[in-house]
């Protein structure tokens, strides 16, 4: 499965602490970031990511391309509710585009934690269907 990891700055270390943790799970998985996190989480985990551009410089609208393809499977998204960022509208918009094709979303750890155990389990399997090119 093709997963997307985007976190806001205050939850970098959260998102780095994720992946550490659930390491073995999503190195069978195909990753890609938004810039700054990618970065973090490849360095603390030796993860091979696929970094697009930082998220204000469009790295969040680069994941939302893809999620309009259909090429990604999986997106945790860790988003900082109390400080607002000069890109918010396009995060809506990526958010707004993983409802309209039915992707599984994370939003905050608890529901990361969720969708992680899922995907091991197989519950994730269906996107093998929609999205065949991906493990
Ligand atoms: P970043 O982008 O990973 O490049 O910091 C995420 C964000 O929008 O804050």
């Amino acid at each position: 499965m093709n997963i997307a990891l985007i976190a806001h700055d205050t939850k970098k270390e959260l998102m780095v602490q994720f992946c550490i943790a659930y390491c073995g799970i999503l190195s069978r998985h195909s990753l890609c970031a938004t810039g700054t996190t990618g970065k973090l989480v490849q360095e603390a985990t030796g993860l091979s990511i696929q970094k697009f551009l930082s998220g204000e410089a469009g790295g969040d609208q680069q994941i939302a391309a893809r999620v309009g393809c259909e090429e990604i499977d999986l997106l945790l998204f860790f988003r900082d509710p109390l400080s607002p960022k000069p890109h918010e509208p396009n995060e809506v918009n990526l958010l707004r585009l993983c409802d309209m094709h039915n992707i599984p979303v994370a939003t905050n750890i608890a529901t990361g934690e969720v969708l992680i155990h899922g995907l091991e389990r197989g519950d994730l399997d269906w996107r093998n269907i929609v999205n065949p090119k991906t493990r």
